[in-house]
């Protein structure tokens, strides 16, 4: 894959899928700005890419507040002068049928998981545009795609991620910018670690591939999309989920 030199913002970059992801174009030889709720997490990742001889900085900022983002997108681009690649992965649950779902469950979800994205798209997309050249990839879930019961809020801020990216992707194509959709299926992070024993053997068995995927089988598939040989791809969903959503 090639990346020339490029500057990525990879939103959850902490933990799980995000770091992973991080990780994989750091190695590619791209500037990595890893962003997290915590300072520790995003911390101790771009730590380990400084270590390992890439080239990384830490942002805590919590996505789900807009001003946060607003400010923090604006300061990194007249540190970095241009970011060319936004990940938008930062994501939660909060689960529960919908008759038990408060309304602060429903609001923190889709703040959290999908408002974030028209934040970050908003400011970082139009630097894109301008400049002519830009990758932007949202990790949404194929519960964005088939729905699943629990998780209502989660789904839906996952639908609209799918909804938002083919939208912007018809606004950004004529200026060089793509924009994409990772959906994973069951990935072992601590996302999924926290679903009972129960929860996981019967995930297992609706994957084809009879097993969870890793933060890494995410993480190669954001990074081509990111990458210039993906440079005629935009408005798509890729699912990454061992077949389970064929
Ligand atoms: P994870 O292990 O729980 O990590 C989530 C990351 O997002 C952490 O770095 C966390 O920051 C960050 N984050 C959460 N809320 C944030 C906020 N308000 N502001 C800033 N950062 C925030 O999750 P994961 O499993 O890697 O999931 C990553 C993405 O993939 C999510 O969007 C998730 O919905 C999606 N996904 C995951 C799976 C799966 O099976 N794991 C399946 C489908 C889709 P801290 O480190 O500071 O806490």
């Amino acid at each position: 894959m090639t990346f020339n030199q490029r500057t990525a913002l990879v939103t959850g970059a902490g933990r799980g899928i995000g770091k992973a992801i991080a990780e994989v174009l750091a190695r590619q030889g791209v500037t990595v700005i890893c962003v997290s709720k915590s300072e520790s997490s995003c911390g101790a990742v771009a730590q380990a890419i400084l270590a390992a001889g890439g080239k990384a900085k830490a942002v805590a900022v919590d996505v789900a507040d807009g001003a946060a983002v607003t400010k923090a997108s604006q300061d990194l681009l007249t540190e970095f002068g241009k970011i060319d690649i936004l990940v938008n992965n930062a994501g939660i649950t909060r689960d529960g049928l919908l008759a038990r779902m408060s309304e602060d469950d429903w609001n923190t979800v889709i703040q959290t998981n999908l408002t974030s994205c028209f934040h970050w798209t908003k400011a970082i997309g139009w630097p894109m545009c301008r400049a002519r050249y830009g990758r932007i990839v949202n990790v949404a879930s194929v519960v964005g795609l088939v729905g699943n019961a629990g998780q209502a809020n989660y789904a839906a801020a996952k639908g609209g991620m799918v909804a938002f990216t083919k939208s912007i992707a018809k606004e950004f194509a004529r200026r060089n910018v793509t924009a994409n959709v990772v959906a994973p299926g069951f990935i072992k992070t601590d996302m999924t670690a926290t679903l009972g024993e129960e929860v996981q053997k019967a995930a297992q068995g609706m994957i084809p591939m009879q097993r969870f995927g890793e933060a890494a089988d995410i993480a190669h598939m954001v990074a081509f999309l990111c990458s210039e040989e993906a440079s005629y791809i935009t408005g798509q969903v890729f699912t990454v989920d061992g077949g389970m959503a064929m």
